[in-house]
């Protein structure tokens, strides 16, 4: 491969300045290092910087003004629109700020803001303790905070964020701030949700919860109309101890999926539940009576969801994500129907129902503010030849027309490239507002624009 080299003359200061922790276009681990899961536009920094302190990352970001670079902030590079990246800028790389220090007596962690979700529970599990994180280990702990942070115990314990009791964070002009609830606080409402626009996450702590029980793992289910519109329901009524992510999507090819399935659209659903194995058995059985074709859900760890890396995406995804109250028999059919008539080698419609916990939060808590939202929506379509990329595109855009209800948000963390208009839509009125209000305090330049941008307040 050809790589577009951005050569600038200025880079070799910051290379004297940071001795052994610039990466440049050429050098040997270069190639290997700007990699991240997702780049739809091939992007080439200028440098890249890694194993940086605070107190470098301040110093990068002050040169990165003061040349004129975008900056890329990289955690664990899960961001779906390449935002880990940046074509000609410099990436902070946060991988080796990865320290994770339990404290059982308060039950507490601090964690570095480069840190895999799948390291902080393994810290976590000898200690009975878990913090909720989403459903893939890879993804970097700054990252989903940022967002928020659905998934597998959500609806007992919340969103990520609803955990998260203080975070270092290193802001525009350099300085780096504690924000909590008694220190900047603004800032501190802000990073929970408002998607990496405030500063770099250099720690964060958070309150973990006792995990005395688990039982989890995968359940696949016919992909029919009625069993999706059952499952759905099943989960909104379930016990909040219990959260299901529910995929429906060809069958993949895989050595338990029945010979009768092969090709056919599955249900594939990652079930967890937080308790005694009598009480998971209870909330588990309206699931099992829809019928499985595969069933591996037991007693065990919850780490175990997260068994082995997550391997290289099929493709480059077209993905859209939003939120609906309900799945009827009819909007099962919908799903069906577009899974079944497009022709792409991947594609999927994801189903999380929420409630619980995550709803209980007062909407005007945190930046992720979706607190009534009942269920999130993700599609996504793969593409590997860029021809196919409006087909796929389409696809995800009408299937969304087709189901979408009253609510009109979106999960920032769930967005791809999408433009501003989508990105506004993560954000309630007053919380767009609030947010605006607080990037002009704390990044009037919008030095931190390469992620779901929100732009500061005019004067
Ligand atoms: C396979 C997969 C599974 C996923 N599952 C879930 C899930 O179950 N639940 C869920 O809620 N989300 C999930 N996500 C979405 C994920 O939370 C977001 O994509 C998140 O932004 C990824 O963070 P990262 O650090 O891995 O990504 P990166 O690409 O490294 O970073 C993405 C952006 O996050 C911001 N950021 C990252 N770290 C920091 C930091 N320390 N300080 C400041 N800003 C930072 C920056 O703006 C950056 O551009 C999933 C994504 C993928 C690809």
């Amino acid at each position: 491969m050809i790589l577009r080299l951005h050569t600038r003359p200025e880079i070799g200061r910051l290379v004297e300045d940071l001795p052994g922790k610039v990466t440049l276009p050429g050098d040997p681990v270069f190639e290997q290092n700007r990699r991240v899961l997702f780049d739809p536009d091939g992007c080439v920094p200028a440098a890249l910087v890694r194993g940086a302190s605070p107190a470098d990352i301040s110093r990068v970001i002050g040169f990165a003004r003061q040349h004129g670079f975008d900056l890329a902030i990289r955690g664990g590079g899960h961001s779906s629109a390449g935002h880990g990246t940046v074509d000609g800028g410099i990436v902070i790389d946060l991988r080796d700020l990865d320290d994770v220090a339990v404290d059982e007596p308060t039950s507490t962690v601090w964690v570095g803001g480069g840190a895999t979700v799948r390291a902080v529970l393994k810290a976590l599990e000898p200690h009975g303790l878990v913090v909720g994180f989403g459903d893939s280990g890879d993804v970097g702990v700054g990252g989903i905070v940022s967002g928020g942070g659905i998934g597998y115990l959500s609806r007992l314990h919340g969103a990520t964020i609803d955990s998260v009791l203080a975070a270092e964070v290193v802001l525009a002009d350099g300085r780096f701030v504690m924000a909590g609830p008694d220190s900047e606080p603004d800032l501190f409402w802000a990073i929970r949700g408002g998607g990496g626009n405030f500063g770099v996450i250099t720690r964060i702590q958070f309150q973990a919860r006792p995990l005395p029980a688990f039982t989890g793992g995968m359940l696949v289910l016919p992909g029919t109309a009625e069993t999706i519109a059952a499952f759905v329901a099943a989960a909104q009524t379930a016990p909040e101890a219990l959260s299901a992510i529910a995929m429906v999507m060809p069958a993949p090819p895989a050595p338990f999926i029945p010979e009768a399935y092969k090709d056919k659209l599955v249900l594939f659903a990652m079930m967890a539940f937080a308790g005694p194995d009598d009480a998971a058995a209870a909330a588990l059985a309206p699931f099992r009576a829809l019928g499985p074709v595969f069933d591996a859900v037991k007693p065990g760890p919850l780490l175990s969801l997260y068994d082995g890396p997550g391997g290289e995406p099929p493709g480059m995804p077209e993905t859209r994500t939003f939120f609906v109250d309900r799945i009827s028999k009819d909007a099962a059919r919908t799903i069906v129907g577009f899974l079944t008539e497009s022709d792409s080698a991947m594609r999927m419609v994801q189903i999380r129902v929420l409630g619980g916990a995550v709803n209980r939060v007062p909407s005007g808590d945190t930046a992720y503010a979706h607190r009534d939202a009942q269920i999130m929506m993700f599609l996504a379509n793969f593409y590997s030849d860029p021809a196919d990329r409006s087909k796929r595109s389409k696809w995800v855009d009408d299937l969304m027309s087709a189901l979408r209800q009253e609510h009109e948000g979106a999960y920032v963390n769930f967005l791809g490239d999408e433009g501003p208009a989508r990105t506004r839509s993560a954000y309630p009125g007053p919380t767009w507002d609030r947010l605006r209000r607080i990037k002009r305090q704390y990044d009037p330049e919008n030095v931190f624009r390469r992620n779901q941008n929100i732009p500061p307040a005019s004067a």
